[in-house]
């Protein structure tokens, strides 16, 4: 069976498509962009006043299966990944037991495909049990399917053990990367460090925290040579690292969390526990940085770090609670956000949001060049609606976006040529 996305504004960064025309996809392939003949037996989806983007790519989720299935799990998280415009979503290992050998791998790989909604990429830890002490087998991992290795959750604070981890991966040409937090200089501050937390009295975190490992990650990136990745910064210092590694021509890469450029620590003010998050909700200034580096190309990656929990590990004190935000279902109309503000074009909005993540890992997603995988996202960007956590399609109503207002959402998400989503 065939499908047709009749009349739409195409806008495939990749291969510079930016134009009204019609999308064929036959046989879980794109089969034309532009004018044809209509196939008799194609279901024709009319998507006139709608974008048609290649399907959009999270390099980071965590879905909790297994060990945590009371906060999400795969079916869930992929449900909520096709609500929210995703086609392919990479999960971090920080589940129970941690993704660090191959018998996770697979049941992830498994479970991703009965479920049949988004593509799931495993990526595997980069030390065993994240205890940042002994290096996983990155051949084995990589043979059961994962496409990067991180500790996220943890950083890797030893820098013997890390420079160890981005030679071996490089061997097998895994990414690394890093979750960058100074846990002793972070010292579990509940929040991030400055006016909002002196007013508060929450615990906090100084940004030093987060630059000074990327300073030092870069460093070892230089000395190795492997592909350094660092995951959501969110401070003006590591940023700036980024951009100058950058300069001098290492492979080096970040992405960056909507929540980080869409809200600021004033979020904390109140004690919501939905507003805690790590790295925490910075001041105005490193929200400022975020934008201006998501302007400048210092940034590769729009990533939700969709982090979801259970009622239990939220309605608590804000010191106790836990750090994460459920983020699938909010980041397109954030990221929209963006282009109406003028931070970034749209055909760079949407390469954030897709083959740039997608060519960081080497996924086969993110384009609608012909022959490429029929994955592909139909967003209206008019559809105005308003963040109602009960109304989420993941299990954690964990967000701090609640009440909301928010204009774009997905109209239908489609993956290996078959509608996983439509709204309404
Ligand atoms: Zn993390």
């Amino acid at each position: 069976m065939s499908l047709l996305l009749r009349g739409g504004r195409v806008i495939d960064p990749a291969s510079g498509v930016d134009a009204v025309a019609d999308v064929l996809l036959e046989q879980g392939r794109v089969a034309r962009v532009g004018p044809g003949p209509e196939p008799a037996a194609a279901r024709v989806i009319e998507a006139q006043g709608c974008w048609v983007l290649p399907g959009l790519v999270d390099l980071h989720v965590h879905l909790r299966e297994p060990g945590q299935e009371h906060k999400e799990d795969i079916a869930s998280g992929t449900r909520a990944a096709v609500a929210g415009g995703f086609t392919s979503v990479c999960c971090m290992p920080n589940t129970k037991p941690v993704n660090d050998t191959r018998a996770v791998t697979e049941l992830i790989v498994r479970r991703a495909r009965e479920v049949g909604l988004a593509r799931v990429y495993p990526v595997g830890a980069i030390s065993r049990g994240l205890q940042g002490e002994a290096l996983c087998e990155y051949a084995e991992l990589k043979e059961a399917g994962i496409v990067a290795v991180s500790d996220d959750g943890r950083c890797v604070m030893d820098c013997g053990l890390m420079r160890r981890a981005l030679e071996y991966a490089a061997t097998f040409d895994l990414p690394v990367l890093q979750h960058c937090e100074d846990h002793q200089l972070a010292c579990g501050g509940a929040m991030h460090e400055g006016r909002v937390s002196t007013r508060t009295g929450l615990t906090a975190q100084p940004a030093q925290a987060e630059s000074i490992i990327v300073a030092r990650d870069l460093e070892l990136a230089e000395l190795t040579g492997a592909r350094y990745h660092a995951q959501h910064l969110s401070t003006a210092g590591a940023l700036r690292h980024v951009r100058e590694a950058k300069a001098r021509g290492l492979a080096v890469s970040c992405e960056v969390a909507p929540h980080h450029f869409a809200l600021s620590d004033e979020a904390c003010a109140g004690y919501d526990s939905n507003a805690k998050v790590n790295p925490p909700l910075r001041s105005a200034e490193h929200v400022r940085a975020v934008r201006e580096a998501l302007a400048d190309g210092t940034v590769d990656a729009i990533a939700t770090d969709h982090a979801p929990h259970a009622v239990v590990d939220k309605e608590v004190e804000f010191g106790r609670a836990a750090y994460g935000i459920s983020g699938l279902e909010t980041c397109l109309p954030l990221a929209l956000e963006l282009w109406r503000d003028r931070v970034v074009p749209l055909s760079r909005l949407v390469a954030l949001l897709t083959y740039l993540p997608a060519r960081l890992l080497g996924l086969p997603a993110g384009t609608l060049t012909l022959g490429a995988a029929a994955d592909v996202t139909v967003v209206d960007p008019e559809l105005c609606w308003t963040v109602d956590p009960a109304r989420f399609v993941s299990r954690g109503h964990n967000t701090p976006f609640a009440g909301r207002a928010m204009r774009g959402a997905a109209r239908y998400t489609i993956v290996g040529g078959e509608v996983v989503f439509a709204r309404g």
